[in-house]
């Protein structure tokens, strides 16, 4: 298992250097891939950095290149870069631009692919398939590129795609990495927890975003760790407004518009009760509940201090309460 492993590995690199050169080199690379990341004003040193590729467009280049370089039609298709049936073989990434997926280690273990025009038919990105060095679940996308910062900085962003990621090292944030679509997991957040305990959330600024960082915030919690929001405008991502913005804007943006989870989700909720004395109550619980699932009880006692003040409710009510919701998740 360990030989074939090393195996997906090895036709993986393959594959990421192939789709990099064609960007870089090759006439439909570059008119189309990079192309197309200019066009979203990506700096060359951040394509590079990210080693992003593009796959040409056809039924077999990219695997009959591999075959002519000896790579077995088995790996590329256990690692998903050919899909083979019966009687024919296809390149599943063909004509995307391509993002690959580092392990903490470096080496590429999956791609994400992206058409590049926004027609609502085709998937936007089509990522490669689990196999045995790619579960999704126990993967960060950027986490190769990020762990230094993590460690110096004692901190993490966490976004929801690949752009958003770019976007924000070439802002000059670099602690920073995305769960690329699928929810958050207890084993992603587990990886971060190796580098820094500290983690602020900034999801896109739409509905499906919002109620993400809902859920993230308390994901990270019951890992005992520490959650912030970074709330962006309606419409935004983290990739579209540090464009938006600039590098010394978004900056400032952060600064000043971090909030604790429980500010973020006391105005959130405080939105939609107005002066309804049912609504705040099921406000209270709610927030009650994040603060229920934290394992440390000192850091339980402070977030009450906070809510106490934010919401208007005696402490004591409050411990009454984190009690309650603490027996029913037991
Ligand atoms: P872009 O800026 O390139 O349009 P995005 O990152 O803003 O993309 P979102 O729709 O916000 O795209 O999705 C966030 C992330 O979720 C993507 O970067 C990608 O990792 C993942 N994702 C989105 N759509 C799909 C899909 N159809 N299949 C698999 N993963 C997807
Ligand atoms: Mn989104
Ligand atoms: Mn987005
Ligand atoms: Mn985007």
């Amino acid at each position: 298992l360990k030989d074939s492993r090393e195996s997906l590995m090895i036709v993986s690199g393959f594959a990421q250097k192939y789709f990099t050169r064609y960007l870089w080199e090759e006439n439909e690379g570059r008119t189309i891939g990079l192309g197309y990341f200019r066009e979203r004003s990506f700096r060359d040193d951040i394509l590079k950095k990210f080693e992003v590729g593009f796959a040409p467009d056809g039924k077999t280049p990219f695997t009959e290149a591999a075959q002519r370089q000896g790579y077995k039609l088995d790996f590329l298709e256990k690692t998903g870069l050919t899909i083979k049936r019966d009687d024919w073989l296809r390149d599943r990434f063909a004509g995307r631009v391509m993002f690959p997926i580092h392990n903490l280690a470096g080496r590429v273990i999956a791609f994400g692919g992206r058409i590049l025009t926004n027609d609502k038919k085709t998937a936007k990105y089509l990522n490669s398939p689990e196999s045995d060095i790619y579960h999704k679940s126990r993967v960060l996308y950027g986490i190769y590129q990020a762990k230094r910062e993590m460690t110096r900085t004692d901190k993490c962003y966490l976004v929801e795609g690949y752009t958003d990621v770019m976007s924000l090292h070439q802002v000059g944030i670099e602690n920073v990495v995305a769960s690329s679509g699928t929810s958050l997991t207890p084993d992603q957040i587990r990886m971060v927890r190796r580098f820094t305990p500290n983690i602020t959330i900034i999801y896109d600024g739409d509905a499906a975003g919002i109620k993400a960082s809902l859920r993230g915030i308390d994901m990270v919690l019951e890992e005992g760790m520490n959650v912030k929001v970074l709330p962006l405008p309606d419409g935004e991502d983290p990739d579209s407004f540090a464009k938006k913005m600039g590098a010394s804007g978004f900056q400032e943006y952060m600064e000043q518009n971090e909030t604790d989870f429980i500010q973020f989700k006391t105005r959130l909720l405080l939105k939609s009760t107005e002066n309804d004395p049912v609504a705040k109550a099921r406000l209270i619980s709610d927030v009650i509940r994040s603060v229920s699932v934290i394992p440390d009880s000192i850091t339980r006692s402070v977030y009450i201090k906070e809510c106490s003040r934010l919401l208007g409710v005696d402490e004591e009510v409050l411990y009454t309460e984190v009690r309650k919701q603490k027996h029913q998740q037991t």
